[in-house]
């Protein structure tokens, strides 16, 4: 709640400032680079001013005890637990609080009525009716509560307000006591995919079901010192906060299905056959995916369907946030090892036949590939396993991800399809690291995972493939949605309940802020060593925005305030303009204006563009992962000679009136060209220069965005060139996101973009969603 005051105080004082610059154009100067100040909150014995854990920084703890069945023949889940919560706060607790998120499919729920609605004209089809009578489809749904009780099996008083149940404890439980609760309760698993929802069963034509069985266990709310318990209700976007402990889960479940699940399973030997436990012992030395379960196993298992006999999976999970499992009868299942900094890691994945041909083939190797490049870049992965289990839409759990990944019928795929599932692949497994163990509340603030994961899975796509087709990332591709209107747009720093561009608001555009300030604000050696501190210092612990924001200044001696202001408090985009270039040439020392004769100069091709994070990859030497199956000739071209940077010079302007003849003589002939520029899109950014000469080199020079600090709209500047230059190009690699190239260049290139050409094909570019297939709008929503 606290935390909600602290947005709306922080947006009212941004949009007052941002109203003042837009309404007086007279004013040349708004705090676009002053201290965020008050925007932050005060740093305390719990959080420092650097941005990490404070002296007396404390988290609670929950560790849980669960028995739970699963029974295929009405789709329920039925289970008891016994958790044990250990108050590490300073402060006194009347009550605790638990997170029953299938309530969200309780038919009474808030969320079945609170999306606004339109009649449609045409045949009316189930999802008109989901939306117009959503209750309807939901009877049967939620969550039954059997029993609360203590340790002594006590009853205990508890109220349920939705997706949230305040349990009253019998006596006050003061600061390092603990206390355990029993729980028994039951659900029907909703069908994923007709009436949404993060877990759920899938069933197929074989009469078969994968089920995911996730959010299933009345879960501890966080209680923290930041805002106290986050009891914000679920509506099945804004994702979860929880609190860390240890689990210990035995899953009943039919007899032939196989359990995928957070953790170690601690019986393996009974519930596998000897022939699989053998392969498991081979695949923990393996370097490459070996069956555990084989298809022709699964196809028998699905062919002899059998629901009456039972078996009790018995699985282990220390340190973590959360628990989840898959089970089916239909899972083929494959493990290989891969080696984080000396410790040996199961990478595992399950899927169905309907998915054999692709994640087979990619999908434990791309588990593996993300553990390794995550490592790099943040902490070694903890844990002893990570698993990605072929479900029809993702979604991420400790140790755990479900990540769609179908082919055809016949088992082909399209490069699309296959593009999609690593990088979806990537995605979830990635979301160990963030949120999973740098355990930020994402109910708050989706960006915290969201584009902090999305950001880390661009790096790990780039050393997939230097030539990977990343969606997210690369400056130019958020530059569709920073030109949108104002009222299409909101800060990054938003609630995730408010957000209307999901996938740009929470996703793409806080990864490619981070990847500017990688490759463009910092450069990659400040911050990647910031960025790993971050992950060091936050990990298994509760960051907040303020503590990422402080961090990465901390730890690299450069101040953001201003990047944080413009990038995730506003929602200005970058447009600056070159409105106009002066020549002049020193002839016995006086400059004398010249024609600037751009009559040779070629322009670049827009074919042969390449992101700046490629090119450093390559030159960087780094050691990509290698699919030699598909070319992606159809994605990018490639030239290039055509960025040589080896030319950088730097000549530095003095006072010409000083100089003595001698001195003179040195800038004798020299030309000097005076730029103008003006910042028409408000955000403030660098000004990154790319000059052609008549020799036909090139040279780039890259200017600070303090450039804007005293005048934040109009700038002009002096370079003095010994070579004549015969054109000028702002922003070469596309770095800034600058949202109108069209004055970008001297001469002025004409240059159509995509939006451009919408136009003139007459669509409305502005305002549509990103998510215009069923692959982008799943990745919308991981
Ligand atoms: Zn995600």
């Amino acid at each position: 709640m606290k935390k909600l005051l602290y947005i709306a105080l922080a947006l009212s004082i941004n949009s007052i400032y941002a109203q003042n610059i837009r309404n007086n154009p007279n004013s040349n100067h708004g705090n676009k680079f002053e201290q965020l100040g008050t925007i932050l909150p005060d740093a305390n014995t719990y959080r420092t001013a650097s941005g990490a854990p404070g002296h007396q920084y404390w988290q609670q703890r929950a560790d849980y005890k669960i028995d739970v069945e699963l029974n295929e023949n009405d789709y329920t889940i039925s289970g008891t637990e016994y958790v044990t919560y250990y108050n590490n706060s300073p402060d006194e607790l009347l009550y605790l609080w638990f997170q029953l998120d299938e309530n969200e499919h309780d038919p009474k729920s808030d969320n079945n009525s609170f999306d606004g609605s339109t009649m449609r004209s045409k045949t009316i089809n189930e999802g008109d009716l989901a939306a117009y009578d959503r209750a309807k489809m939901l009877e049967g749904y939620g969550v039954q509560i059997f029993e609360v009780a203590d340790q002594k099996g006590k009853a205990v008083p508890y109220t349920i307000n939705q997706t949230m149940m305040r349990v009253d404890l019998p006596t006050p439980l003061k600061p390092k006591q603990k206390v355990i609760i029993k729980i028994r309760w039951k659900y029907q698993m909703p069908e994923r995919m007709r009436i949404g929802g993060r877990g759920g069963r899938e069933c197929f034509a074989d009469g078969s079901c994968i089920f995911t069985v996730t959010q299933w266990f009345p879960r501890l709310c966080v209680y923290s010192d930041y805002q106290g318990w986050n009891n914000k209700q679920f509506t099945g976007r804004g994702e979860f906060a929880l609190t860390f402990g240890n689990y210990e889960v035995k899953m009943t479940v039919p007899a032939d299905h196989i359990i995928a699940a957070t953790g170690e399973c601690q019986n393996y030997k009974e519930v596998l056959t000897v022939e699989q436990y053998q392969r498991y012992l081979k695949a923990k030395n393996s370097d490459e995916p070996i069956e555990i379960v084989t298809r022709e196993e699964a196809l028998k298992s699905v062919a002899n369907k059998n629901t009456t006999e039972k078996k009790t999976w018995h699985y282990k999970a220390n340190n973590v946030r959360d628990f989840a499992w898959g089970s089916s009868r239909k899972f083929v299942w494959d493990a290989m090892r891969v080696n984080i900094e000396g410790k040996n890691i199961m990478a595992m994945s399950y899927y169905g036949e309907e998915a054999y041909a692709l994640y087979r083939k990619y999908s434990t190797k791309t588990v593996a590939h993300t553990l390794r490049v995550y490592s790099k870049f943040t902490i070694p992965y903890p844990y002893p396993v990570a698993i990605s289990v072929e479900a029809s839409n993702g979604m991420e759990y400790p140790m755990i991800a479900f990540n769609y990944g179908r082919t055809e019928k016949d088992g082909t795929y399209s490069d699309r399809t296959k593009y999609g599932m690593i990088s979806v692949i990537i995605h979830e497994v990635g979301h160990n690291f963030f949120p999973m163990i740098i355990n930020s509340d994402e109910r708050q603030w989706s960006w915290m995972d969201e584009g902090l994961n999305t950001f880390c899975q661009f790096l790990a796509e780039q050393e997939f493939d230097n030539n990977y087709p990343s969606s997210r990332g690369p400056a130019h591709k958020i530059v569709d949605y920073m030109r949108m209107p104002a009222d299409q747009q909101e800060p990054i720093m938003t609630n995730s309940e408010n957000i209307i561009q999901f996938g740009n608001n929470a996703y793409g555009k806080p990864a490619t802020a981070l990847n500017i300030l990688r490759e463009t604000i910092m450069g990659r050696e400040l911050f990647d060593y910031a960025f790993k501190e971050y992950a060091r210092r936050w990990a298994f612990k509760h960051p907040t925005p303020a503590d990422f924001f402080r961090t990465m200044e901390d730890a690299s001696g450069i101040d953001l305030d201003w990047f944080w202001r413009g990038w995730f408090f506003d929602i200005e985009p970058v447009d600056i303009s070159l409105d106009s270039v002066k020549v002049f040439r020193f002839e016995k020392g006086k400059p004398v204006p010249e024609k600037l004769d751009t009559i040779s100069y070629k322009p670049r091709k827009e074919d042969t563009f390449k992101h700046i994070s490629m090119i450093r990859n390559k030159e960087e030497g780094i050691e990509f992962y290698v699919d030699k199956d598909t070319s992606l000739r159809d994605y990018y071209y490639y030239n290039d000679q055509r960025y040589d940077t080896s030319s950088v010079t730097e000549i530095r302007s003095k006072k010409v009136t000083t100089l003595s003849d001698e001195e003179m003589k040195n800038y004798e002939n020299l030309y000097a060209y005076e730029l103008h520029f003006s910042n028409k899109g408000g955000l403030v950014m660098p000004i990154i220069i790319e000059w052609t000469y008549e020799d036909g080199t090139k040279e780039i020079e890259r200017i600070n965005a303090y450039i804007w600090r005293k005048n934040e709209n109009n700038v002009s500047k002096v370079f003095l060139k010994n070579k004549k230059v015969i054109g000028i190009l702002i922003d070469p690699y596309k770095e800034t996101a600058d949202i109108d190239e069209s004055n970008n260049s001297f001469p002025k290139v004409v240059s159509e973009n995509r939006i451009e050409l919408y136009k003139r094909s007459g669509r409305v570019a502005r305002g549509q969603s990103t998510g215009g297939n069923p692959m982008q709008r799943a990745r919308n929503n991981q």
